[in-house]
């Protein structure tokens, strides 16, 4: 049940208990300490010896076996001549703005995917006094020159959803990311900079490269390794769809230990814009969309997100603003807006919006009773701002 061979690096690889022997390669991350005690097992060692290894590829964050002091010298030499590897993701190349966001090329396989930290957030799930959700779990992270941050982590290599205003669709799903490769980004992530699990204030947005709920199964694996094994906690993590049914339907079922919060990518006031810049709408209509929101129970406090992109011209205009307070009222849910001014790319055609349209679209919601925050651009000078991820290294 273990020996499922990989072919190529770019196969999508199962997740947790099914993880293969990569040819004569065992790699150890996305395993789960349930799997590790079992494979542990296999090769005559005791069970508990899969809790070791899970505290020290999750928690101590090693990335060799050899590294790895609480297993007996022997054994460490023995798993490595077998072909044992932690197998972590590893960052290759870190590109550096001026407003002190990183974007990183994350190595995942063969192929290559982007993560992005913004130190102070971006003022969208993080750090906005919207959440009211124990906002107050940590402490300023002292001498690191950050008080707290925001990990933007990618789901797939590339999009199949196609939205006309986003660079990461220019790819085309490339394939989905393992279990292990969407967490592997956030424990190298939190090496790199020193995260402290329990101390430090860190918000995780599954807002990256891809479409998370068309990736359920591994994007709900690498939720599970995060909270249960990394020791983050789901109310600090949110994750993003452009509105596929089925995968909210499911994600309503998850429990409430183990659910991120859920922002829905609304960006239009109405089907007939929406289904102009997102042809995802022709399937899933806005009412289908919050009909399947309506089913997710909401903790204490919690809110939905919509995120709504501020095309100029074609979504910011006041009417707009209007129909979605309305349509934002209609739903009934308890709710807040996320306004994100487009992002530039190259080869698409559309313009950002003016400073007043955006302040207006702003007030407008506001004055509807709306709670509305204006996310800030982070690092679109190294192409990390939402919606410019697209494996580049010409940035
Ligand atoms: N696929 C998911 C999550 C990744 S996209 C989704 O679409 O929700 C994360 C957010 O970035 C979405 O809200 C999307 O609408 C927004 N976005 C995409 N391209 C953008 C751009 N060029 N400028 C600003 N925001 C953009
Ligand atoms: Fe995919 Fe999200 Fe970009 Fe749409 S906005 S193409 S769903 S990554």
């Amino acid at each position: 049940m273990l020996t499922q061979a990989v072919t190529g690096e770019s196969q999508l690889v199962p997740l947790d208990a099914k993880r293969p022997a990569c040819g004569s390669r065992t790699l150890l991350f996305g395993l789960n300490a349930a799997a590790l005690a079992a494979r542990m097992a296999e090769v005559g060692e005791p069970v508990w010896r899969g809790k070791q290894l899970a505290e020290a590829i999750y928690r101590q964050r090693i990335a060799e076996i050899n590294e790895i002091t609480t297993l007996p010298k022997a054994l460490r030499e023995r798993l490595v001549t077998e072909g044992w590897e932690v197998g972590r993701p590893g960052i290759v190349q870190v590109f550096q703005s001026v407003d002190g966001t990183e974007r990183y090329l994350v190595k995942a396989g063969a192929e290559t995917v982007e993560t992005v930290w913004m130190p102070e957030g971006d003022d969208g799930e993080a750090g906005d006094g919207s959440d009211g959700d124990g906002d107050n779990a940590g402490v300023a992270a002292e001498g690191k020159g950050w008080n707290r941050a925001t990990i933007c982590v990618s789901s797939q290599v590339g999009c199949a959803v196609n939205c006309q205003f986003c660079l990461t669709a220019k790819l085309g799903l490339q394939r989905n990311l393992t279990a292990g490769e969407i967490a592997g980004q956030v424990v190298v992530v939190f090496e790199r900079h020193g995260v402290e699990v329990g101390r430090d204030r860190v918000n995780l947005v599954f807002m990256g490269m891809g479409e998370p709920f068309l990736n359920y199964d591994n994007f709900m694996g690498a939720v599970r390794l995060l909270v249960e094994e990394v020791g983050l906690s789901p109310q600090r993590m949110t994750v993003s769809t452009s509105g596929i049914v089925p995968g909210i339907e499911r994600f309503a079922l998850e429990p409430a230990e183990l659910r991120p919060k859920l922002a829905i990518s609304l960006n239009a006031p109405n089907d007939v814009i929406r289904q102009e810049l997102m042809p995802i709408n022709r399937k899933w209509s806005i009412e289908a969309v919050m009909d399947a929101v309506r089913l997710v129970k909401l903790r204490p406090r919690e809110r939905v997100t919509f995120e709504y992109v501020l095309l100029g011209g074609v979504t910011d205009r006041p009417e707009h603003a209007a129909e979605v307070a309305r349509l934002v009222r209609r739903t009934g849910l308890a709710a807040k807006v996320n306004l994100i001014a487009w992002n530039p790319g190259p080869g698409i055609e559309y313009t950002m919006p003016q400073a007043e349209a955006v302040e207006g679209f702003r007030r407008t919601l506001a004055g509807e009773g709306i709670s509305t925050y204006l996310r800030r651009p982070r690092g679109r000078d190294i192409f990390a701002a939402c919606g410019q991820l697209k494996r580049t290294i010409e940035a």
